[in-house]
């Protein structure tokens, strides 16, 4: 969802367009005024994706965006509550055939206006388990509001209903999944500044997706909504729900054994290779030879680190050994060669030419020289055992 005002027209296309070159499929605009919603008519002939307006308490906001080219609709159950107006909206869209979504959230579904029917309504929410309560009251409102678009005989609905609590939205979706057909939008709402709202949204969306359900998701911070889109194509790739757009980057949290200065190396690479791969290679940049291998086991391009240089592999195969310096730029090269050799059909991405050999820890990697050179280790040897490389001592082992 865009975060500036729709009615600052050159602004609003900029950032829809923004969104949708990070990898957005639908932009969602708000439209509170009718200034936004005439605005709408000049946004969306310059914009390439579907827009959806973002409707609440005016429901003429909702006939106007329709009339304005819109693509979709959204109206909360909790603030445009007039049947006659929600009959209004709905006859619009079904004679354009447009979508509406009916987006209950936990912060506006408690009635606001009416005094007593809040009253009741708080009552009831204290009185009773809290989570269970609200949710029951998501439900009922949705079921209430749904039952017009049926008696329209008005079909093209999504829903959605979000909440802050990340338990809580795993719940009501569970919930909804099995009680309702349409298909889900899902969020976490209001989840906070991305350094702890990515953990409250990934948390909730990944256990119902991985559960099967949800359609479209939206992640929400309170941050530029370019991460939101970077952070929720994340999550679909790494879930395996979409096909990855370029590079699949891991990399080694470092640790005690760390002889490189590996976090800057990691950034390094993590933006040149965003700039410059399009292709969904596997880059494997791990800190030492304790899980470097079996990373790069599985990566088409990988480094593993030793002391203060590096060893390149590509498709298993020893290509480089560089001193830290040199790791970056060799790494790139390798990368930027292999998808060359993909997209020309030479490589497959996943496909491995040989095993990978790992280098002895204490020789070519040069980790371990210390020990070494203290006498305690004097030679190691590669051997074969059943196929496998194992590292074998010769002389006195070290302590
Ligand atoms: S790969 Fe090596 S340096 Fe990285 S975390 Fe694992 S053991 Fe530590």
């Amino acid at each position: 969802m865009t975060a500036g005002y729709t009615h600052d027209i050159d602004k609003c296309v900029a950032e829809i367009n923004r969104m949708a070159a990070a990898g957005a499929d639908i932009v969602r605009v708000a439209v509170p005024e009718k200034k936004d919603t005439d605005a709408l008519r000049e946004i969306i002939p310059q914009v390439r994706v579907p827009i959806v307006a973002d409707v609440h308490f005016h429901f003429q906001r909702a006939l106007e965006a329709v009339e304005a080219g819109v693509h979709k609709i959204r109206l909360n159950p909790g603030n445009i509550t007039d049947r006659a107006q929600v009959i209004d909206v709905i006859q619009a869209c079904k004679a354009k055939g447009l979508p509406i979504r009916v987006g209950v959230n936990e912060g506006s579904i408690i009635e606001r206006r009416d005094k007593q029917k809040r009253k009741e309504e708080l009552g009831k929410f204290f009185a009773q388990h809290k989570q269970g309560h609200l949710m029951a009251l998501m439900i009922a409102k949705l079921e209430e509001y749904l039952d017009i678009f049926y008696e329209q005989d008005f079909y093209d609905i999504a829903i959605s209903a979000k909440s802050m609590d990340a338990a809580f939205v795993f719940d009501i979706y569970s919930a909804i999944s099995e009680r309702f057909d349409e298909p889900l939008h899902l969020g976490v709402t209001h989840a906070g500044p991305k350094e702890t709202g990515c953990i409250r949204s990934i948390a909730a969306l990944s256990a119902l997706m991985c559960n099967g359900v949800g359609d479209t998701i939206r992640i929400s911070y309170a941050n530029d909504p370019i991460y939101e889109v970077e952070d929720g194509l994340e999550l679909l790739w790494s879930l395996g729900l979409r096909e990855r757009k370029g590079v699949d980057l891991i990399a080694c949290p470092t640790c005690g054994r760390i002889q490189v200065d590996l976090f800057t190396l990691v950034q390094d690479v993590r933006k040149a290779l965003a700039a410059e791969i399009t292709v969904p290679i596997k880059v494997a940049v791990m800190g030492c030879i304790v899980n470097g291998p079996g990373e790069a086991e599985g990566a088409d391009v990988a480094i593993f680190a030793g002391d203060r240089r590096g060893i390149i592999y590509v498709q298993g195969e020893k290509v480089a050994n560089v001193p830290e310096p040199e790791i970056l730029d060799r790494l790139l090269n390798e990368c930027r060669e292999f998808q060359a050799k993909v997209m020309r059909g030479e490589a497959k991405l996943g496909e491995k030419k040989v095993d990978i050999v790992p280098p002895d820890p204490l020789g070519e990697l040069g980790s371990g020289f210390d020990k070494i050179a203290s006498g305690n280790v004097e030679k190691r040897v590669a051997v074969t055992v059943g196929g496998e490389v194992k590292w074998s001592l010769q002389g006195e082992p070290h302590a």
